[in-house]
């Protein structure tokens, strides 16, 4: 890579088990965009050459630099580095479908056989200089591995290994959510894309490989109705401004940081908008959290500010709130001022000037 002008290039794989959900997220992005990203708005970005199913302005499928497909091809020979492989929807087992596939992506010029997700993994994941799972699917299986699915289906950490970790030295970097938030997703790809270029230390993640900077906090800790939690102001049904967790949030028990960013601009949410949190960012999702209008199960509520504490407390607040309504008796017009103040010269100690 030249040290000058670095090239990196973005391989995006869509084609897991998914739903593109968290491609369309990304164009919701602000903090930053991917335009910004890919037109390097941010000072010491490198080059980026986006091959990314939804948006590729490099190649495209027709009348572009190269055939779509052919980035990917080159990649697996070898041909791109650095590159960044980000995988959307979960990874299938293909051991268990005894004909055809679950899922392909693009077809082996040779065969003309469409190329499985699985053997793209094995041909890429090696050549990766970092490699990202976007959303919960590409993360942990997500919605697609739920007990009863036919296609085996597991997360990518599942598939190459929990320990794993790229040529470059880099774990496999999870951004989980049913759909990433869009914000979160591009800020760790900028991270990364600082990284490999030697401006940023290495990225920090959990057990559960995710960003530690982004999910270190649960979603009760980043709620905005804490404050009823607290109190013991529980709804007992939709459209209550009160804590959701009687009505089936999970929130004390998830990482996320939805409620304390919004979803776009600060706009949006999940239990900081009156939606309960399915905890979707989980590796336990969706199976250990349904079914979700149900109070949380196994998780300790009431909590305990409930019954007469809480009771207590909130008259007492009550009672605070009443007198810090009121605003101080001197602000009014009139004649005399009545506020305390004293002119120096007028101190009825006499030290100053005309004192003595
Ligand atoms: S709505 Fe959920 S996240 Fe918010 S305070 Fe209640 S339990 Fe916590
Ligand atoms: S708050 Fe809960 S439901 Fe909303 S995005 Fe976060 S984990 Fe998912």
């Amino acid at each position: 890579m030249s040290a000058e002008d670095p090239l990196v290039h973005l391989l995006w794989i869509n084609a897991g088990l998914s739903c593109d959900g968290d491609s369309v997220a990304l164009t919701a992005a602000t903090q930053p965009s991917i335009e910004e990203i890919a037109t390097r708005a941010l000072p010491g970005l490198p080059r980026v050459a986006l091959h990314w199913p939804l948006l590729d302005y490099e190649c495209g499928p027709q009348g572009g630099a190269e055939d779509f497909m052919g980035w990917f091809h080159r990649a697996a020979r070898g041909e791109l580095d650095p590159f960044v492989l980000v995988v959307e929807g979960s990874v299938p087992n293909e051991a268990v479908k005894r004909e055809g596939y679950w899922t392909g992506f693009g077809n082996d010029p040779a065969t003309g056989q469409p190329i499985t997700v699985c053997e793209w993994l094995d041909r890429l994941t090696p050549m990766a200089t970092a490699v990202v799972a976007a959303g919960t699917c590409a993360a942990y299986g997500g919605v697609h591995a739920m007990a009863g699915n036919p296609t085996g289906a597991m997360g990518l950490p599942d598939y190459l290994g929990w320990q794993w970790r790229s040529k470059a030295d880099i774990p496999i970097v999870c951004v989980p959510g049913c759909p990433v938030q869009p914000d979160s997703f591009a800020e760790t790809l900028v991270h990364l894309l600082y990284q490999i270029t030697g401006q940023a230390p290495a990225i920090e993640l959990d057990d559960s490989l995710r960003p530690t900077w982004l999910f270190g906090r649960t979603v009760h800790e980043n709620c905005g109705l804490a404050g009823y939690y607290e109190q013991g102001g529980f709804a007992a049904g939709y459209g209550q401004e009160q804590c959701l967790v009687k009505i089936g949030c999970w929130g004390p028990a998830v990482k996320c940081n939805v409620p304390r960013r919004g979803w776009i601009n600060g706009v949006g949410g999940c239990p900081n908008v009156g939606g309960v949190c399915i905890a979707c960012t989980m590796p336990g999702f969706p199976d250990h959290f349904m079914p979700f209008m149900d109070e949380p199960h196994g998780m300790p509520t009431p909590p305990p500010s409930e019954g007469l504490y809480a009771t207590f407390v909130r008259t007492l607040r009550t009672v605070v709130l009443y007198e810090a309504e009121k605003e101080p008796e001197w602000r009014r017009p009139g004649g005399s001022l009545a506020t305390g103040y004293t002119a120096p010269w007028e101190d009825a100690g006499g030290d100053g000037e005309h004192g003595g």
